[in-house]
């Protein structure tokens, strides 16, 4: 946790474009300050972390701050299947996002690079992408291939 009020991430910007510094956005940087990485909180998880250090304020407030924080470019969300959206702190460098299918599991990749795919579309600039992978993390794979052998042997033992 941040000590000193100036390493609070996303503090300049919201000064910048001369915003207060709340204790309801104070606790909300906090809350995303204190994810680790690979952790990729939903507003109700936010919102229960920003309690311990505002513990008055509310839900509604939390989306709020969420939206001035996007719309400031300091945090980004995904919306995933499920509809639930998960934030995070934007980072300087654009990383993406490997989904489980199975278990939910959101980890992070940034070793990818799509500024070639770009240059194929000349005069149209990007300002955002969204990509996403789905598919299986290593437990799940791990569990499906145990499941798999295992039904092998059953199929087997009954033949
Ligand atoms: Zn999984
Ligand atoms: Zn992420």
């Amino acid at each position: 946790m941040p000590s000193d009020q100036s390493k609070l991430p996303g503090l300049k910007r919201l000064i910048e474009n001369k915003y207060r510094l709340t204790p309801q956005r104070k606790s909300v940087l906090l809350a995303l300050a204190n994810t680790r990485r690979n952790e990729h909180p939903s507003a109700e998880e936010i919102y229960l972390n920003a309690k311990e250090h505002c513990p008055q304020i509310g839900l509604a407030t939390v989306y709020r701050t969420l939206e001035l924080f996007m719309n400031l470019s300091i945090v980004q969300n995904m919306v995933l299947d499920d509809g639930c959206a998960r934030y995070e702190l934007k980072r300087d460098r654009t990383h993406y996002h490997l989904i489980c299918l199975s278990c939910g599991k959101i980890s992070e990749t940034d070793g990818i690079n799509f500024e070639p795919l770009l240059s194929v579309s000349p005069g149209f600039k990007v300002t955002s992408t969204v990509v996403q992978f789905f598919g299986y993390c290593e437990k799940c794979c791990e569990r499906n291939s145990k499941l798999l052998e295992e039904r092998k042997e059953e199929n087997n033992a009954q033949r």
